[in-house]
């Protein structure tokens, strides 16, 4: 076949790009006739589900730009048995969270705006003041949070939950959120187990103080907070707390929330189902 594509080389195009116009699809991968090379498909970069927002902090009043999840892009996977949600290539956990660059000022992106004036004052003589530095700074590009760094603006977050007397969820919110982060950081060091065994025992070890605070303190919110707590409805909230006792090994407490939200008249079908087969778990365990 002549070129058909010919007069495109003067806008830069080339014309020999196309030998047969409708050669067969797993030849169309060759078309300078060259041998078909297997190319290794590049998984997508972090950065890839990633956006810049700005951010104007309360405390100051400055504003910054920090990374946040790209809604859509990334690939939901079935969460864990407490709902830690799961994405293909990113634990978004990572990025739930915001620092002003200026002031230091650290909150999960829930807890973030809008600040009661007294909490206001009392976070900044109880944290910002005494703060070395602000633990985040600033960035004009997308880059990467490390599990380490995420975890540290986590318990900054933590901290000054404590110092502005936060409600119970919060602190426990917050707890949580360090512990399923951590139990990302030993998912990524499992992959070579062997040589990474003490940092992984040193995560794990921190991991289940943080989910025992975590389950002490929602168990104290129940008792005394209204719904929606941390942004989850009671449903949700009870099924958090069945699974969270089921992973401590406290089967008789986490059956009592599974039987209540499965005769539930108001708990969706997805939460009734997750409910069921936490049930069969929790069955297969009192069973031993
Ligand atoms: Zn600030």
């Amino acid at each position: 076949m002549d070129k058909i594509l010919s007069g495109l080389a003067k806008f830069g195009l080339d014309e020999n790009l196309v030998k047969d116009l409708f050669e067969e699809e797993s030849s169309s991968s060759r078309p300078n006739g060259e041998p078909t090379v297997a190319k290794a498909i590049e998984p997508p970069k972090e950065t890839d589900f990633l956006l810049l927002k700005s951010v104007r902090c309360p405390i100051c009043d400055g504003t910054f730009r920090t990374p946040v999840i790209k809604s859509g892009r990334a690939k939901r996977k079935e969460p864990d048995l407490d709902l830690r949600p799961r994405f293909e290539y990113i634990d978004t956990n990572k990025y739930d969270i915001a620092s002003c660059p200026k002031c230091g000022f650290t909150a999960m992106h829930r807890y973030f705006g809008n600040l009661a004036p007294v909490h206001a004052k009392l976070i900044k003589e109880g944290v910002l003041m005494k703060l070395k530095n602000p633990p985040a700074k600033a960035i004009t590009d997308l880059e990467v949070i490390s599990y380490d760094s995420a975890i540290d603006l986590y318990k900054i977050a933590l901290y000054t939950s404590v110092v502005k007397k936060a409600k119970n969820s919060e602190k426990a919110y917050t707890c949580l959120k360090i512990a399923w982060l951590l139990r990302g950081k030993i998912e990524e060091l499992s992959v070579d187990a062997e040589k990474n065994k003490e940092v992984i025992a040193a995560c794990q070890k921190d991991y289940d103080t943080f989910y025992k605070q975590a389950f002490d303190g929602f168990v104290k919110a129940m008792s005394s907070e209204n719904y929606p707590m941390a942004g989850m409805d009671q449903s949700t909230v009870d099924l958090l707390i069945a699974a969270m006792a089921y992973n401590l090994g406290q089967y008789e407490y986490a059956s009592r929330f599974v039987s209540g939200l499965i005769v539930s008249r108001t708990a969706g079908s997805n939460i009734k189902n997750r409910a069921h087969d936490l049930k069969e778990k929790i069955v297969e365990k009192l069973k031993k």
